[in-house]
C-alpha cells in the first residue's frame, strides 16, 4: 500500500469474486454466469453500433430507456440504468444510505464493500436457521435496507405481498430490492413501485440477459428516486453506459423471446440437479435463482470444491461459520450439470 491513500480507505475490504478462469477448458458453476451466448439480435446491434465508436455516447440512453419502459412495463422516468447493476446499487448507497445499512448477515458481500467505502455502516439481521428471511426483523428498520430477492447465495425468495409487509412498515426510508435473479422462477415487486415511493428494484443483464461482460444494469422506482439516483450517477460517470453495452440491451429488450426460453432451460436444470444431489445425500435448499446452495455429506464443502475444481469444474465455496459446509453451484447446460453431478458421484464414491 502507498503512503498516499487516504486514512479513510485504508481498512477497506476487498472483494474476492469466483475465480476468473477463461476458455472452454473449465465448467465455470462459479460466478452464477449464463451458459448461453448473447442472441444474435445483440451481437449483430454492437457489431453495427461499433461503427460510432468515435463519438460519445448518449448520457441519457434515451433509446434503451425507451426499449426497458416497454419491456418491464414501466414508464420511462422510473428507470434508470447503469454500468452493470454494481454500479446501480453503488450509487443507491451513495444517495440514499444514510449513517447505516439494514441488511441479511448472509447476501451479497459486495454491499459490505460499497458501505465501507462511503463510510455506512452495517445493521446485518441473521437469516434464520433454514436460512430464510424473517420480514419481521425489517420492520421500523430505521435505516435503508437492502437484501437481493431471491437472496443470494441460498436462492431462498419472499412473495410481493412479504415485500410489501416491509415497504408499508418502513415509509421514511429506501428499501432496495435486488432482483438480479428475478427471472429464474421468483416474482418481481417492479409493480408495486407505483404505490410504495421509498421502493428501488435493481435489475441486471448479467444473468437471465448473458450479458455479464456487457455491464449492463437498472434501476426502477418512483419518479422521485429516479431523479435523486440520476443526480448522483450524472456527478460520478456521465456517460457510464457505453455505447455497445446500449445497443445491446436496446436489442435485447426488444426481442426477450430466446433469454425466457433459456431461463425455463435453466429452471428445468436446476430442478434435475437439486433432485439428483439429494438423492446423493445432499442438502440442496428450494432455490429460485440460477444457482443452488447445497450441502455435502460425507465430505467437507472445501474439500468437494477442490476435488471438483481438479477435474475442471468449479463451483463456489464461501468462508464462514454459517456457509462454510455449504457451496453454491451455479446452473449451466444440461451437459454441464451431467458432468457436476457425474463428478460427485464419483468423488463421493472415493471417500466412502
Ligand atoms: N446483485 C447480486 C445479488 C449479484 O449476485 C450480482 C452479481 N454477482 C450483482 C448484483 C451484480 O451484477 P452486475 O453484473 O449487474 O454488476
Amino acid at each position: 500500500m502507498s503512503l498516499f491513500l487516504r486514512n479513510v480507505h485504508r481498512d477497506l475490504p476487498a472483494y474476492v469474486p469466483g475465480t476468473h478462469e477463461e476458455g472452454s477448458a473449465y465448467v465455470r458453476l462459479n460466478t452464477n454466469e449464463s451458459p448461453f451466448p448473447p442472441s444474435s439480435d445483440v451481437l449483430e446491434s454492437i457489431a453495427r453500433e461499433s461503427i460510432n465508436l468515435n463519438f460519445y455516447n448518449d448520457p441519457d440512453c434515451t433509446s434503451l430507456i425507451s426499449a426497458l419502459s416497454a419491456h418491464v412495463h414501466v414508464a420511462p422516468e422510473n428507470l434508470m440504468v447503469g454500468n452493470g447493476s454494481d454500479q446501480v446499487l453503488q450509487l443507491a448507497f451513495l444517495a440514499f444510505a444514510d449513517g447505516f445499512i439494514t441488511l441479511p448477515d448472509i447476501t451479497y458481500s459486495y454491499y459490505d464493500l460499497f458501505a465501507a467505502l462511503y463510510g455506512i455502516k452495517l445493521r446485518r439481521i441473521p437469516l434464520e436457521s433454514d436460512f430464510s428471511i424473517d420480514p419481521l426483523k425489517y420492520w421500523n428498520a430505521g435505516s435503508m435496507i437492502v437484501f437481493p430477492n431471491p437472496n443470494a447465495p441460498t436462492g431462498l425468495a419472499l412473495t410481493p405481498e412479504t415485500i410489501q409487509g416491509i415497504l408499508e412498515h418502513n415509509p421514511d426510508q429506501v428499501v432496495l430490492i435486488d432482483e438480479a435473479y428475478v427471472d429464474f422462477g421468483a416474482e418481481t415487486v417492479i409493480p408495486l413501485i407505483d404505490q410504495y415511493p421509498n421502493l428501488l428494484v435493481v435489475r441486471t443483464f448479467s444473468k437471465s440477459g448473458s450479458m455479464a461482460g456487457i455491464r449492463l444494469g437498472y434501476g426502477a422506482g418512483s419518479a422521485g428516486l429516479i431523479a435523486d439516483l440520476a443526480r448522483i450517477r450524472n456527478a460520478v460517470d456521465l456517460y457510464g453506459v457505453n455505447r455497445l453495452a446500449q445497443a445491446a440491451g436496446v436489442a435485447a429488450c426488444s426481442n426477450w423471446t430466446y433469454y425466457a426460453d433459456n431461463c425455463r432451460l435453466i429452471m428445468r436444470e436446476r430442478a434435475r440437479t437439486t433432485q439428483e444431489l439429494r438423492a446423493m445425500g445432499f442438502t440442496v435448499l428450494d432455490s429460485l435463482g440460477n444457482f443452488i446452495f447445497a450441502k455435502p455429506s460425507g465430505i467437507p464443502a472445501s474439500a468437494l470444491q477442490q476435488a471438483l475444481a481438479q477435474r475442471g469444474i468449479l463451483v463456489r465455496h464461501f468462508s464462514g461459520p454459517r456457509t462454510e459446509e455449504w457451496l453454491r453451484i451455479s446452473i449451466g447446460t444440461a451437459a454441464q450439470m451431467s458432468m457436476l453431478i457425474d463428478a460427485c458421484r464419483q468423488i463421493l464414491k472415493t471417500v466412502v
